[in-house]
């Protein structure tokens, strides 16, 4: 909880607060002054919350990316 200066009379106000309890100002609006960002990122996901199917193709991915990526390195530098 943070207190901010009410647009309206300039007091301090709990940005928790839905009105200015000084002079009754409707703070809807704050919500798009203080989070400039209407909808927030979400979090991003961590590993152990995945699904083990979610798991097993992020590995088949890698897997794929470092073999495809290293074949290509070893092309290049010993012309395969
Ligand atoms: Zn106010």
């Amino acid at each position: 909880m943070a207190l901010v200066d009410c647009e309206e009379c300039g007091k301090p106000v709990s940005d928790r607060a839905d009105a200015c309890p000084h002079c009754g100002w409707k703070h809807s609006a704050w919500d798009s002054f203080l989070n400039p960002t209407p909808h927030p990122t979400k979090p991003r996901k961590k590993w152990k919350d995945m699904r083990k199917t979610e798991q097993l193709s992020w590995i088949i991915i890698f897997t794929w990316l470092i073999g495809v990526g290293g074949y290509a390195v070893l092309n290049a530098m010993f012309d395969i």
